[in-house]
C-alpha cells in the first residue's frame, strides 16, 4: 500500500493515516473508520472480530467483505481464523518477495479453501532468485506489479458485490511471462480451523436443503440495466456496422479476435473519382474567381 499512495509530504504519519487522507481527498463522501493496530494480538484481535461483524453500513450488521492486502503470514492467519468462526467472505492479496509475481483469492468459508486448508498458493515465476535479490540488499519492490495485483483485487471485488462476470477463486499474476493462472480450490475436510470444518458441515446441509435446479433455458437476465447511477453501456460498434465490415481478418490466436474489420474499398467510392481536367492553368482560375 506504501507504494501506491505514500507520499512525500506524508513523512512520518502511518500507512493507515496516509491511507485515510489520500483516499478522504480523492473522495470526500466516502465514510472511512480507520484502526492502526496489530490483529495479531488477543486485545486487538477481538476489536477486529467486533468491527468485522458489526462495522457495516449499517451499524450492529455484519461488512459485505473483507479485503486482506497485508504482507506477512500471522496476519493473514489472524484474518483467516477472524473470517472462518464469523463465516465471513473474505478476499486475500499478495506479491511475491521477488515482486514479480502476485496473486488473488476469494475465500468462502465452507465453500472455497481457506487459507490454512492448503499451503498458501503461488505463482512460480520461472526465474533465478540470484538475479533478483542480492544478500544483505532489501527485497525487490515494483510499485507495478503492486498496481496490477491491486487493480486485479478490485475487479474481483466489483463483479463479486455488483453481481456481474466471473469472480475468480483464485487468480495469478506471473509478471515475468505476462501469465494468469485461474483456479478453484474445494475445502480440506481436515483442515487444522476445527472453524473451517464446522462452516463446510454448514454449506453441506445448505446445498443440499437447496431446491434441484431445473434444466430450462432461460434467457441471460440484464443486470442493473436500470441503475441509480445512469451507467449505461454503449456499444462502439453497431451491429449493422460489423455486418458491413468486410475486409480481411488477420490470423489470431484463440481467444483474441477484432473489434471491427476494415471495409472492402468500392469501386465508387468519393475517393477514386477524380477532378476532370479543364485544362486551365491555376492563374486563369484565380482570374475567374475574381471576376465572380
Ligand atoms: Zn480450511
Amino acid at each position: 500500500m506504501n507504494r501506491l499512495f505514500f507520499q512525500p509530504h506524508q513523512a512520518g504519519l502511518s500507512k493507515v493515516q496516509a491511507a485515510e487522507y489520500t483516499l478522504r481527498n480523492i473522495n470526500p463522501d466516502v465514510l472511512f473508520e480507520v484502526h492502526n493496530y496489530n490483529i495479531t494480538t488477543v486485545e486487538n484481535f477481538q476489536h477486529f472480530m467486533d468491527r468485522i461483524s458489526n462495522g457495516g453500513l449499517e451499524e450492529g450488521k455484519p461488512v459485505d467483505l473483507v479485503l486482506s492486502c497485508v504482507d506477512n503470514f500471522e496476519a493473514r492467519m489472524a484474518i483467516n481464523t477472524a473470517c472462518n468462526e464469523l463465516g465471513q467472505t473474505w478476499m486475500e492479496s499478495g506479491v511475491s518477495e521477488n515482486a514479480v509475481s502476485g496473486h488473488i483469492q476469494l475465500i468462502i468459508p465452507g465453500e472455497s479453501a481457506c487459507f490454512a486448508c492448503a499451503p498458501p498458493l503461488v505463482v512460480a515465476a520461472n526465474i533465478d532468485e540470484k538475479t533478483l535479490k542480492r544478500e544483505g540488499v532489501c527485497a525487490a519492490s515494483l510499485p507495478t506489479t503492486m498496481g496490477v495485483v491491486a487493480g486485479i483485487l478490485v475487479q474481483n471485488v466489483l463483479k463479486f458485490l455488483l453481481n456481474f462476470g466471473t469472480v475468480s477463486f483464485y487468480l495469478g499474476y506471473n509478471a515475468m511471462q505476462d501469465f494468469f493462472p485461474t483456479m478453484s480450490m474445494k475445502p480440506n475436510p481436515q483442515c487444522d480451523d476445527r472453524n473451517c470444518r464446522k462452516q463446510q458441515e454448514e454449506y453441506k446441509k445448505k446445498v443440499a436443503a437447496l431446491p434441484k435446479p431445473e434444466v430450462v433455458q432461460e434467457e441471460e437476465e440484464i443486470i442493473h440495466e436500470d441503475n441509480e447511477w445512469g451507467i449505461e453501456l454503449v456499444s462502439e460498434v453497431s451491429e449493422e456496422e460489423l455486418k458491413n465490415s468486410s475486409g480481411p481478418v488477420p490470423d489470431l490466436p484463440e481467444g483474441i479476435t477484432v473489434a471491427y474489420t476494415i471495409p472492402e474499398k468500392q469501386e465508387d467510392s468519393v475517393a477514386e473519382v477524380t477532378v476532370e481536367d479543364s485544362g486551365e492553368s491555376l492563374e486563369d482560375l484565380m482570374a475567374k474567381m475574381k471576376n465572380m
